[in-house]
């Protein structure tokens, strides 16, 4: 790593380590299934849960250390992707379709959305 860079985070390593805490949430998930049925289970299914939430939670820091847009539908927030079709930041989750577009002019009629009860500065 440079030294102009060493405060920042590398989208690459970061990238990797969220790759492998994933994969190690996955892979305890399998172990649990293996498990007989009863309280233990039950206990060590809830922990694979809360590693999970701590995974997302970090990994939102992450996202939004790197200049991403969270969408605030859940907790941990969702990372929201670019997607060059719709030129526009869109919340992965389909049933909410969020969408952050860049660059884009306020026309009237998003001015005038903005003003209606289901405007985002509404919410
Ligand atoms: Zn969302």
């Amino acid at each position: 790593m440079e030294a102009t860079t060493s405060n920042n985070l590398d989208p690459n390593i970061v990238g990797d380590w969220l790759r492998d805490g994933k994969a190690a949430i996955d892979f305890l998930r399998g172990v649990v299934s293996l498990l007989p049925k009863g309280v233990d289970r039950n206990r060590a299914a809830e922990q694979v849960e809360q590693a999970e939430t701590a995974l997302k939670k970090s990994e939102a820091a992450v996202a939004k250390d790197l200049g991403f847009a969270l969408c605030q539908c859940t907790f941990p927030p969702q990372i929201m992707l670019w997607k060059e079709a719709d030129k526009a930041h869109v919340c992965p989750r389909a049933e909410c379709g969020h969408a952050i577009h860049r660059g884009m002019k306020i026309s009237a009629e998003m001015l005038n959305r903005s003003r209606g009860a289901n405007s985002w500065m509404g919410r």
